[in-house]
């Protein structure tokens, strides 16, 4: 069946920790209570000064970011990101998205969806 919604009444899930993980609010807008058998489409939303873990991972992930601007660390350095901008972060590569700007950055990250808990 297909399903149409919202993004913005999708609930939000503050994924924020205070330490590696600040600013952060996720929403699945496709994934696994959908019957998804092959990926998950996440909305993140960052706050200014926000950002992900830095971390790695098995599995990729592709971006889309929709509104904002921001950075990608990787082991080469920091990237600029805005809107527009797509990423492919491979299986195994370091990565954090930081929202160094004043206004919040949004972006879709799109994995498979066994990893989406
Ligand atoms: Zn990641």
């Amino acid at each position: 069946m297909v399903i149409v919604r919202e993004m913005t009444e999708v609930q939000s899930t503050d994924m924020s920790n205070g330490a590696e993980i600040v600013g952060v609010l996720k929403r699945v807008l496709v994934g696994p209570s959908d019957g998804a058998p092959t990926f998950a489409v996440r909305l993140f939303t960052l706050t200014p000064g926000g950002h992900t873990p830095a971390h790695t991972h098995p599995f990729e992930h592709g971006v889309v970011v929709l509104r904002g601007r921001g950075t990608v660390l990787t082991t080469t350095g920091l990237v600029p990101i805005q809107e527009g901008s797509v990423v492919f972060v491979p299986s195994g590569d370091y990565h954090q998205f930081r929202n160094g700007g004043p206004e919040r950055l949004d972006f879709l990250c799109i994995i498979p969806v066994q990893h989406e808990i």
